[in-house]
């Protein structure tokens, strides 16, 4: 089946526009984003539900968020409350439709039940090894279950003991009767439903048999009246089981299209091992800044809209790729590029004395908030004799492309004035250095020399007596190698160690003392930062670095022309 994509569709789209142009579901369109609540969501997810969501919207459609939750023990209400929080945060809306894979355990298991009346299904009592040994492998056909015969009242009645717990875990499972010699390995008697004594996080002890995730997903998007369900393309394989599923059943047929899953270099996106991370205290949380999660993604400062974008940019596709995470990072960029107030933090401070300025005077200079909207107005920022700058904005024996603050030159303050070293203060034992001896221009007044003579570096600064404490935390990524994914090495080697960095002596201007958590800011030629929730307390603000101003991927673009 060949369905060309019409320019501007790409080619789900493209199905669902002929869909509906065919009159198929009476012209509805519904889909779902059917997380597993076994863990907090990732910034594949994050494209899931961009995709799901998006495609409902732009169809005249609904998107229903679904937990398919078939694995007790391993699944919890936190990871329902966090992914529920994480849809909401990237912009989306289920309405009144949210659902539960346990919310059909009843109808599930009467389904079981029609399919063994039909000779559909049978009560197995292989061990898992004779199960996992009888299935055959690629090459070679499986070999039929010795109970695959037995006659259908005795499988209902084993079925239904089997939901009463009479039995063991592990000692009955319910197969689907297919073909033991099918070329496709999930055709092959799959199991349906095992026996689990498991407590469930929504239906307590109520059930101890469990449908298997290949019985509980397509049904339950057929309950649900999903018209396209889109699934990423390891689910290729199991279609014809889902349809089996659905055409036996005799129930409403959903349609599957397989996407490329999302994957990112420097980054795992397997909840199972960011839960290894999480456990093994490699990150502070699942919402650690470093973490590929949408809540970790949040806290480093990540805006929805920036997500968003990144799913629009890197679309769908039919093959596997690698996106490259300097392209999430750019997205970030130009989102906060166009809101985020300009502000100045100093992160690792080296004071600056202005020996011709008047020891007990104080002015506000005007500054611009952000010069990319005209509507962000301006503040005003204290000045005094004594100011901080960066350290490595200045150095006593500078190469020659070095533009910054060296003994005899001149740069401009931002905001300010220009300033010239005339000293370097230097401790006698260890020669660091501990202060610079400047002069100023008065007629320089915000950084503008009247005779029109010009410097060329600009340096951020803060005022020392009006200067706050921050926090601020510098990371990098998370991984070493490029793929961590198909490393032969331990993930827990694979963690790089300067993935993050604490400042612990940063100064910023005194408007910040009043950043709200979650604000984001440009730190003037430091890159773009976000106030943490978590770490932040009344007396001490913390931020958290997003990204650098650095733009690998815009330098990229350029070169690849
Ligand atoms: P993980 O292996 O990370 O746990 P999963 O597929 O098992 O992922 P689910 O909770 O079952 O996690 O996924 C919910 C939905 O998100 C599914 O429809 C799945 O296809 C989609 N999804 C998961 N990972 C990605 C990804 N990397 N790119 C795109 N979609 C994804
Ligand atoms: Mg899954």
């Amino acid at each position: 089946m060949k369905e060309k994509s019409a320019p501007g569709l790409n080619f789900i789209e493209s199905i669902i526009e002929n869909d509906l142009k065919n009159g198929k579901n009476d012209g509805n369109v519904v889909t779902r984003f059917p997380p597993e609540p076994n863990g907090y969501i990732h910034i594949g997810h994050a494209k899931s539900i961009c995709l799901n969501f998006g495609i409902a919207g732009k169809h005249g459609g609904v998107c229903n968020l679904r937990f398919d939750d078939t694995n007790p023990g391993k699944e919890d209400v936190e990871y329902v409350d966090s992914i529920k929080q994480d849809v909401k945060w990237l912009g989306f809306d289920w309405g009144e439709r949210l659902y539960f894979a346990s919310d059909y355990y009843e109808t599930l298991y009467e389904y079981a039940l029609k399919l063994i009346k039909k000779g559909k299904a049978f009560v197995c009592e292989l061990t898992p090894e004779q199960i996992r040994e009888y299935r055959g492998t690629l090459t070679e056909p499986g070999k039929e279950s010795p109970f695959r015969e037995r006659p259908v009242e005795e499988s209902v009645e084993l079925f239904k003991k089997m939901k009463s717990g009479d039995f063991d875990e592990g000692s009955h499972v319910l197969r689907a009767k297919i073909d033991m010699k099918s070329g496709n390995l999930n055709m092959r008697d799959p199991v349906i439903y095992r026996i689990l004594k498991a407590h469930h996080h929504r239906t307590g002890d109520k059930w101890v048999i469990y449908p298997m995730y290949d019985f509980a997903h397509g049904q339950s998007d057929s309950i649900e009246g999903v018209t396209h369900s889109l699934c990423t393309l390891e689910f290729e394989d199991h279609r014809p089981l889902y349809d089996w599923f659905i055409k036996e059943l005799e129930i409403f047929a959903p349609r599957q299209i397989e996407f490329a899953r999302l994957n990112l270099n420097y980054t795992v996106m397997s909840k199972r091992k960011l839960l290894q991370l999480v456990e093994a205290g490699l990150v502070s949380g699942w919402d650690d800044p470093r973490m590929p999660t949408v809540s970790g993604l949040r806290r480093r400062g990540f805006t929805p809209e920036s997500i968003r974008d990144f799913a629009d940019r890197i679309g769908v596709a039919k093959r596997d790729s690698t996106v490259d995470i300097a392209l999430l990072e750019h997205c970030v960029r130009e989102d906060l590029n166009k809101r985020a107030k300009r502000v100045m933090g100093v992160l690792d401070p080296l004071k600056v004395v202005i020996e011709n300025y008047p020891e007990d005077k104080e002015e506000e200079l005007e500054a611009i908030n952000n010069p990319e909207d005209p509507d962000s107005g301006t503040r005003m920022v204290p000045f005094s004799r004594e100011i901080f700058i960066e350290k490595d904005d200045f150095m006593e024996d500078p190469p020659k492309k070095f533009f910054r603050l060296s003994p005899g030159k001149e740069i401009r303050l931002k905001h300010a004035y220009y300033i010239k070293c005339v000293d370097v203060i230097k401790d006698e034992n260890t020669g660091e250095i501990l202060e610079l001896r400047c002069t100023y221009d008065p007629k320089t007044r915000g950084g503008w020399s009247e005779d029109g003579r010009k410097v060329k570096g600009t340096s951020h600064w803060v005022s020392a007596k009006h200067a706050v404490p921050i926090g601020v935390m510098i990371y990098d990524r998370l991984f070493t190698e490029e793929n961590p994914g198909s490393s032969d090495k331990e993930l827990p080697d694979l963690v790089n160690p300067d993935s993050l960095n604490v400042l612990n002596g940063s100064l910023g201007e005194p408007s910040l003392k009043n950043a709200k958590p979650g604000e984001y800011f440009q730190f003037l030629r430091q890159g773009y930062f976000c106030v943490d929730e978590k770490l932040s307390s009344s007396d001490k603000q913390v931020f958290n670095r997003t990204v650098s101003l650095r733009d690998s991927w815009a330098k990229l673009g350029k070169k690849r022309g």
